[in-house]
């Protein structure tokens, strides 16, 4: 017997080698069974691998089409996309922005690019994504709201935007957050770079906030490489985006001029040829991913495990699939026996407030971040490659 491993963890191992065979199994790694080589190799052939080209266009027209935004910027990563849309919100220098201790990080990064400091407050225990609740608990105790602003009272610093994450593709409680954001005149930004495919009712989850940030790193639901983008319903704010993320150039056939300090955050064409013909896959893996899940459920239920579903009339990617353990100790006894064996499993990241970078920071004791960070694992959740096949033929 190994101390504190939870029952039933040598089945676990079983059922995800039925799932995705015998050999060491990842996290979540891309699945490219689509015209992605054609494409590829048409963007080659084109000559345009860079910055210009008209597949960068396409792939966001396709987001934004998928997602019901009005508008779609494609960047970089997803890291430069959340940069830019802290700025076109704007976020200044000095400024402080309200996020989530439970998440990667590329959030509490990107404040820091543009900067700001984060205010970690606590998640939900079902959604472990920011929870409305605790949001305007925080903001009542610690804030005043005069002229349309509102600011910090222990630092004196304007809290001007708010970064919630929709963990593992799970939605939070969007449209709750949404009001209390709007009530306090903070811009509602949303990192849904896991999220893509989830919704909340019929409402794609990054369409909720002032703007939103996707990533298409290689372990997202669908992949560019390296890529994310900007989405907003808000056209000034969508050209203001473009702009930076495109050097600030000033449009001209021939002349140079570039009317501000502007970053080089545009996707390469190349990457998103790739990210087209991924996105003409998207709906057949999600719905693998959810079909996958749901084995992950009813073995979960068999076995007395904790398998963590969406709150009600929210629908996730099951980017990742997550199990919530008894403590602490099962945790670590778990993901050692589990690593060990060759199945990759994780905890949730160390929390934000625990990094060295952002320990300074305030936050609001975070009691569930912290409950949630010591039994939380995500379990293998790739679209397995021979299910892809059998509904292809
Ligand atoms: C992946 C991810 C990002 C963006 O990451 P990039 O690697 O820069 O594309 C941002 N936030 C969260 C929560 C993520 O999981």
């Amino acid at each position: 017997m190994i101390p504190f491993l939870p029952d039933h963890t040598d089945a676990l191992i079983a059922f995800v080698h039925n799932i995705y065979g015998d050999s060491f199994t990842p996290l979540h790694r891309p699945v490219f069974e689509g015209n992605e080589r054609n494409y590829l190799i048409d963007t080659i052939d084109s000559n345009f691998v860079s910055s210009v080209g008209a597949r960068v266009s396409e792939l966001e027209e396709r987001i934004a089409e998928f997602t019901g935004s009005a508008r779609a910027i494609a960047t970089v990563n997803g890291t430069a996309a959340l940069h830019i849309a802290l700025i076109v919100a704007g976020v200044c220098q000095g400024d402080e922005v309200l996020s989530q201790a439970v998440t990667f990080v590329a959030t509490c990064n990107a404040i820091c690019y543009a900067n700001a400091r984060p205010v970690f407050v606590d998640v939900d225990e079902d959604t472990m994504g920011m929870s409305p609740v605790a949001l305007r608990r925080w903001l009542e105790a610690n804030t005043r709201h005069e002229g349309g602003k509102t600011i910090n009272r222990e630092t004196g610093a304007r809290i001007t935007a708010c970064v919630p994450m929709h963990t593992f593709g799970l939605p939070c409680r969007i449209a709750e957050i949404a009001e209390v954001c709007a009530e306090f005149d903070i811009a509602l930004i949303e990192d849904a770079a896991e999220s893509l495919g989830s919704r909340v009712g019929a409402r794609h989850t990054g369409t909720f906030g002032t703007l939103a940030t996707l990533s298409f790193n290689g372990n997202k639901v669908i992949t560019t490489g390296g890529g994310g983008m900007i989405v907003t319903d808000d056209t000034a704010l969508a050209d203001r985006a473009k702009h930076l993320t495109t050097t600030a150039k000033v449009p001209h056939a021939w002349e140079f001029v570039h009317d501000q300090v502007g970053y080089n955050y545009r996707m390469p064409n190349l990457n998103a040829a790739l990210g087209c013909a991924q996105m003409e896959k998207l709906p057949e893996m999600l719905r693998i991913k959810a079909d996958t899940a749901a084995r992950y459920r009813a073995f979960c239920a068999e076995h007395g495990l904790h398998f963590i579903d969406p709150i009600a009339a929210t629908t996730t990617n099951y980017w990742l699939n997550a199990i919530r353990l008894e403590d602490r100790n099962a945790r670590d006894a778990f993901l050692d026996y589990t690593n060990g064996k060759g199945v990759m499993t994780r905890p949730i990241w160390t929390l934000m407030s625990d990094l060295n970078a952002f320990a300074e920071c305030q936050n609001d004791g975070l009691e569930t971040s912290r409950w949630l960070a010591d039994r939380v694992v995500n379990l293998p959740s790739s679209v397995p490659e021979n299910q892809f096949h059998r509904l292809h033929t």
